[in-house]
């Protein structure tokens, strides 16, 4: 079992009490009293908090950071144990000891290894070690119960390393890689069965970068159903922070039942390091690893991928130039594109028709960058005759020539005619949300009116349209039918689009 151990790093042994018990209540099943946070006139208060903890049922971690290693005691070393002692006198089950205060001088800490197991813990706030392995070592030197290192990574090909030494360690390590990037080896945790991972009580308590909240790491990553069988999944981007994804399929797998977990990989924009996180993932498949949405700035290195590891790639994310779907099965690749799919998606299942149905139709294509491409290769697949209305219309006529269509300018627009009109630029997004893409008397009343724009839900194009009581299509719609596309590869099961739409309006909406 993982502990999902809460850290209390307050200056104050009464709101260190109520948070103790707020943890408890949220779920946690440890706590790392952090007594480096106290004043020392608060020292004496160490055995109440430890009682606190034991009250709870919860096992007492006791850490008196030092000041050189990233914490905030600056006493000597005597002061320190005594402190750790105390606190083990209380019944407190573990104390964490830093490798290099053991490598200073292990004597003066020897008691304590009489009265609690020990953890022996290396931080590097900065960056990541060059050898965790050799890290390790120094650290099993001193015959610790628990191996601990915490490090910073720069990239989430840094974070292999720490796959491989909690696989290896198992309950024996706690091996983190922290800040945004690190993410996943906070989660996975609980896969390779590592002895705890750190969730903060709120935000703003965190006692480490990348440290999530209690309520997110059982809410969204659905931390008590991962298990050593659960698939790995994730977004792949440059940046990932801010991405929905983790909400909407995490949220799913959990509506089936699914045993999966979903999870943001930060890799950097350029196609060596994306090259170097698939070869590092086709070099350790027991990580489990198994599906990928992939954003920007990645879409062409999936591709690229798929082709150069002679995988399987689906004729139109190939025609489009980008996949956002990766599928790994049995170490081979598969490339897919959902966007233009979950487009379509979304006009057939509001028009109430079948895809057959589109053929014929007239659809003018206002934008022509990434977006743009994919719907008209879409849209040109369903045999739609599509026109492309662009600022740039040097860019709308590259497209127009590969797709075999019509290319105009953006002035031409305000006479256009067509049976759908998307809007694939980003013309009304947020904060601009007056702006539109088109002059609003080109819609016309027959017209189904599609806004790939999510943020705002109602564009002023859509507000318009409807205001003329046109069928509409928002930016929303289109997101959830390709992530639901995604769901279906990584989970061969049909999503719940109910739920996974109110995920995306309570996302876009907080
Ligand atoms: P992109 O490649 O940067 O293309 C942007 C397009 O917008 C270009 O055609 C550009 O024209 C045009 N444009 C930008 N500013 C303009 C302006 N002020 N006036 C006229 N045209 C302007 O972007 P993208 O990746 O295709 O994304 C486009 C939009 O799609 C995004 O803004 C986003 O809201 C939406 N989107 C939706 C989803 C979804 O699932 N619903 C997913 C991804 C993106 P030029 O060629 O002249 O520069």
């Amino acid at each position: 079992m993982t502990l999902l151990t809460v850290p209390i790093n307050v200056s104050n042994p009464n709101e260190a009490i109520t948070d103790i018990k707020a943890a408890a209540k949220a779920g946690a099943q440890a706590i790392e009293l952090r007594l480096d946070y106290l004043p020392a006139e608060s020292y004496s208060q160490t055995p109440s908090l430890v009682q606190a903890v034991l009250k709870e049922e919860l096992i007492a971690i006791a850490t008196c950071r030092a000041n050189w290693e990233g914490g905030h005691f600056s006493g000597n070393e005597q002061e320190r144990v005594k402190l750790l002692k105390m606190a083990a006198d209380a019944g407190c089950q573990y104390i964490d000891i830093e490798c290099k205060a053991l490598e200073n001088d292990s004597t003066i800490f020897q008691p304590l290894f009489k009265l609690a197991k020990i953890i022996v813990s290396y931080h590097d706030f900065h960056n990541k070690p060059n050898s965790l392995a050799e890290i390790c070592q120094r650290i099993k030197r001193h015959e610790p119960d628990i191996v601990k290192i915490a490090y910073m990574p720069t990239s989430m090909n840094d974070c292999f390393e720490a796959f491989e030494l909690m696989r290896e360690l198992g309950p024996k390590g706690i091996i983190l890689a922290m800040g945004q990037v690190g993410l996943p080896s906070r989660i996975l945790a609980k896969k390779f069965e590592s002895f705890l991972t750190f969730a903060s009580l709120e935000s703003g308590k965190e006692s480490a970068p990348g440290q999530i909240t209690i309520q997110e790491i059982k809410k969204i990553y659905r931390w008590d159903a991962i298990n050593p069988q659960t698939k790995v999944y994730g977004v792949i981007g440059d940046p990932v922070g801010h991405s929905m994804s983790p909400h909407i399929h995490n949220g799913c797998f959990g509506d089936i039942k699914f045993n999966g977990v979903y999870l943001l990989f930060q890799v950097a924009g350029n196609w060596d390091t994306f090259s170097a996180f698939f070869d590092g993932i086709n070099e350790r498949p027991w990580l489990d690893f198994c599906g990928f949405s992939i954003t920007i700035p990645h879409k062409e290195h999936a591709l690229q991928y798929v082709e150069e590891s002679s995988g399987t790639l689906e004729t139109l994310a190939k025609r489009i130039g980008a996949v956002n779907t990766l599928i790994l099965n049995n170490e081979k690749i598969s490339g897919f594109n959902t966007d233009y799919g979950g487009a379509l998606d979304a006009v057939i299942k509001t028009l109430n028709i079948s895809h057959d149905e589109l053929k014929g139709l007239s659809v003018a294509i206002i934008g022509a960058g990434g977006v743009a491409r994919a719907l008209i290769a879409g849209f040109v697949d369903c045999q739609c005759r599509v026109t492309i209305y662009n600022r740039t219309v040097e860019k709308a006529q590259i497209l127009a020539d590969e797709f075999n269509c019509q290319a105009k300018s953006l002035e031409q627009a305000n006479e256009l005619s067509a049976d759908i009109l998307v809007n694939c630029t980003s013309v009304g997004m947020s904060p601009n949300i007056d702006a539109m893409p088109v002059v609003s008397n080109c819609i016309k009343s027959n017209m189904v009116v599609f806004d790939t724009i999510y943020n705002p839900l109602e564009t002023k194009l859509l507000k318009d349209a409807i205001g003329k009581q046109c069928q509409c299509v928002d930016g929303a719609e289109m997101f959830v039918y390709q992530a639901a596309r995604q769901f279906k590869l990584n989970t061969e099961k049909d999503a719940n689009l109910a739920l996974m739409r109110d995920i995306v309006i309570e996302k876009l909406q907080s």
